[in-house]
């Protein structure tokens, strides 16, 4: 890799020295380029007061100059020239949103449908998009060309108009009626348009799922779930909408996020608060009396804990700047690879939409960073804002090694973000887990000398999720979160922190046993932080609580992981019966039920397979008998139920749709989740209601009001039923 100032090398910037005078570069060159701008910004990095709107204007305006010095200094300066055009290839959907959905047809009124044929209409949409595809700068969508093309029409002048109309004339002749006179085609296509809209905004037909017809739905807080209460017999049994169901089949990643163009939808729908200091999102809700507000279901409004600069950062996305975007939100978050879309919303649930759906910043600040990895030398440039921000005038580059080194119990979230604030200090860190960390990939790791590569592609290591080995590290992260999340952030995080020179990791080493606070200090350790989160299981307080058959449910989520069960190709002996029961009302009960209904099928299919391959080798009596009678039992039963899934593997193959192994685990009793209170009282629905809908479309049962109090013994001491 070459960058372009001269004198740099890759290596440098890894050098607080080095980073210093690269910062000195990038304000130089600010200075030759905005002589006004850069003046405000060297006051303002000496410790100037601004006001909140002033201090963000200013960091947006710089943050464009980062981007491009950036994109410069990387030399992928076209790469960043044809994302920023893609990006802002949807805009016509924004505008044509605003002045068609958003106002002309709401002007229209019932009396002028009549006779309207929308059905006819939808062909001249498509017709238009096809027109505006011929033409040059023509978007890829095609609702983005579409909406070029009525934008087109309405801006022309009048000249213009004449000329589009005749065009237009001829090419949409035989679809749809329009005037003799070539100057009225327009303004009568502009309120067909109109019309249409009105229609397709209340049955959308052949443009569901366009950006334009979406419109935020108002906020139930007692109904922030839609669910069902499908069995009269059990009043306290609710299942989610049938027709909402997803289909899974393992554990590869459950949730591959918004698109570039729903996610620029959520941008658009966000009104840029920080230009009146009303940016909720990251300074919280406050109330008259200016204490933070709560919301009806009792939930403190605090806004993003790291005050996360999101409104800023989304006027940079909406641009087309993911660099200049990933460099705002570096100034609070420089972690942000393990923050976003699944792991945190207090800044959603703070949104200044109150009422309405609002923002989905998760999705967006997730999508910001995706963009900057997918582009040439990404990985690097994020990697560098998180050693050298301009931005971040608190610690615009790290201080130099000091001497004191720290050691840091933990490498999950707490941990590796505290390495990190620790790394910028100053100190040298060494990060232990009680867990195995495995080596990274030999091309990504350090080589003998201590050296590495920079990443060109970081998308090239992307692993699919039940493809990738556990990497143990991110501790709760890798262990405790399911494949809802895309792991491959975790290869980012820990790439941010192994190169750093003053770092070191260690796996399987525990605190108190392999090393001792003693040890740590004749080690020479300065410090040690102990960042191993609070961990004390929750016991259920039930009569035969740890029979046979009774697992933890954080140890089933661990266990399932851990020992690589989830993985087709893995021997690994965890066991789960149906129907199962998972007691609790937070997120881990929520994903131990989803994940039980995943592993199931995966679990008799794979037994199957293992007893026709022993039988073959060794023929079926003496595989039999090598089973007590108990396990005969359970094997019979994991073999039928294996041969079920298989059957509806076929059936799904031939049919080319994915298999419904939802409906065999329901068939076979489910996994239902039990809470004692009601479902709107629980922990996952008043802090993360979005988890419950996403189990529900996997299929899961929840049981409200019920709480268990004696596990039943069975005959062979197993649990035999629930009271
Ligand atoms: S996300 Fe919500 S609160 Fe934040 S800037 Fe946008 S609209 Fe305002």
């Amino acid at each position: 890799m070459e960058l372009r100032i001269e004198g740099f090398t890759y290596g440098d910037l890894y050098d607080p020295g080095r980073l210093a005078e690269l910062d000195g570069h990038f304000r130089k060159r600010l200075a030759e380029n905005d002589p006004e701008l850069a003046k405000r910004f060297e006051a303002y990095r000496a410790g100037a007061e601004l006001g909140p709107v002033e201090e963000s204007e200013l960091l947006i305006a710089v943050a464009r100059h980062l981007s491009r010095f950036l994109a410069w200094m990387f030399g992928i300066e076209d790469e960043a020239a044809a994302l920023r055009d893609k990006i802002r290839s949807y805009d016509p959907i924004w505008k044509f949103k605003k002045e068609f959905p958003g106002k002309r047809a709401k002007r229209v009124r019932d009396e002028e449908l009549e006779g309207f044929d929308a059905d006819a209409f939808d062909r001249v949409v498509s017709e238009l998009a096809a027109w505006r595809a011929e033409r040059p700068g023509a978007p890829e969508d095609e609702e983005a060309r579409f909406a070029a093309a009525v934008l087109e029409l309405l801006e022309g002048g009048e000249q213009e108009r004449a000329r589009l109309g005749a065009e237009l004339q001829e090419r949409l002749r035989g679809l749809w009626p329009l005037p003799e006179d070539g100057a009225e085609v327009v303004e009568h296509l502009l309120v067909a348009v109109a019309r249409w809209c009105r229609v397709r905004a209340a049955e959308p037909g052949p443009v569901a799922g366009w950006g334009a017809f979406k419109v935020p739905k108002p906020v139930d807080y007692g109904h922030l779930v839609d669910y069902e209460r499908t069995r009269p017999d059990f009043p306290e049994f609710m299942e989610g909408p049938r027709d909402r169901r997803r289909r899974r089949d393992g554990f590869k990643l459950t949730d591959r996020r918004y698109s570039e163009k729903q996610v620029l939808s959520e941008v658009d729908y966000c009104v840029l608060c920080h230009n009146r200091n009303k940016d909720s999102c990251t300074k919280g809700v406050r109330d008259k009396s200016g204490q933070i507000a709560t919301n009806p279901l009792g939930i403190k409004l605090a806004g993003c804990p790291l005050d996360e600069k999101i409104s800023e950062m989304h006027t940079l996305h909406g641009e087309g700047d993911p660099i200049g975007a990933l460099a705002l939100i570096a100034i609070d978050n420089p972690m942000v690879a393990g923050t976003g879309h699944r792991i945190c919303n207090d800044c959603m649930k703070a949104c200044i939409y109150q009422k309405y759906d609002p923002v989905n910043i998760p999705q967006i600040e997730t999508r910001v960073l995706v963009d900057v990895l997918g582009l040439r030398w990404g990985m690097e440039i994020y990697s560098l804002l998180t050693r050298w921000n301009p931005l971040n005038r608190r610690r615009p580059v790290p201080l130099p090694y000091n001497g004191k080194n720290v050691l840091v119990v933990g490498l999950g979230p707490a941990g590796y973000t505290l390495a990190h604030y620790l790394l910028g200090e100053g100190f040298g860190v060494v990060a232990i887990d009680g867990l195995k960390i495995e080596p990274l990939e030999p091309e990504l790791a350090r080589d003998e000398n201590g050296n590495f590569k920079p990443v060109e592609r970081f998308f090239d290591y992307y692993q699919e999720l039940d493809e990738r080995p556990l990497m143990g590290f991110g501790g709760v992260a890798e262990y405790g979160i399911t494949v809802r999340w895309d792991k491959n952030f975790l290869k980012v995080i820990r790439l941010l922190l192994d190169r750093r020179r003053h770092f070191r990791s260690y796996g399987g080493v525990r605190f108190g046993g392999t090393i001792t606070i003693d040890d740590a200090w004749a080690l020479g350790f300065d410090h040690i932080a102990i960042a191993t989160g609070a961990g004390k299981p929750t016991i259920v307080p039930m009569k035969n609580n740890l029979v046979r058959g009774i697992r933890k449910a954080s140890d089933f989520l661990m266990a399932l992981q851990l020992t690589g069960a989830q993985k087709k190709g893995s021997m690994a002996n965890l066991q789960v019966r149906l129907p199962a029961i998972v007691i609790g009302g937070g997120l881990t009960a929520i994903d131990t039920t989803t994940e039980v209904m995943a592993y199931y099928p995966m679990q008799v299919e794979k037994t199957l397979e293992r007893y026709e391959k022993l039988v073959a080798e060794r023929g079926e009596q003496a595989v039999r008998a090598a089973y007590p009678p108990d396990e005969l039992e359970i094997l019979d039963e994991f073999l039928e139920h294996g041969r079920a899934v298989r059957a509806e593997r076929e059936r799904a193959a031939a049919a080319g749709e994915e298999p419904d192994f939802a409906k065999l685990v329901h068939s076979w009793g489910g996994a239902t989740m039990v809470y004692r209170k009601s479902m709107l009282d629980s922990p996952a629905y008043r802090l993360n209601h979005e988890e419950i809908i996403k189990a529900f479309e996997e299929g899961i049962w929840y049981a409200e009001k019920l709480a268990p109090v004696e596990a039943l013994r069975g005959k062979d001491g197993a649990l035999d039923g629930v009271v």
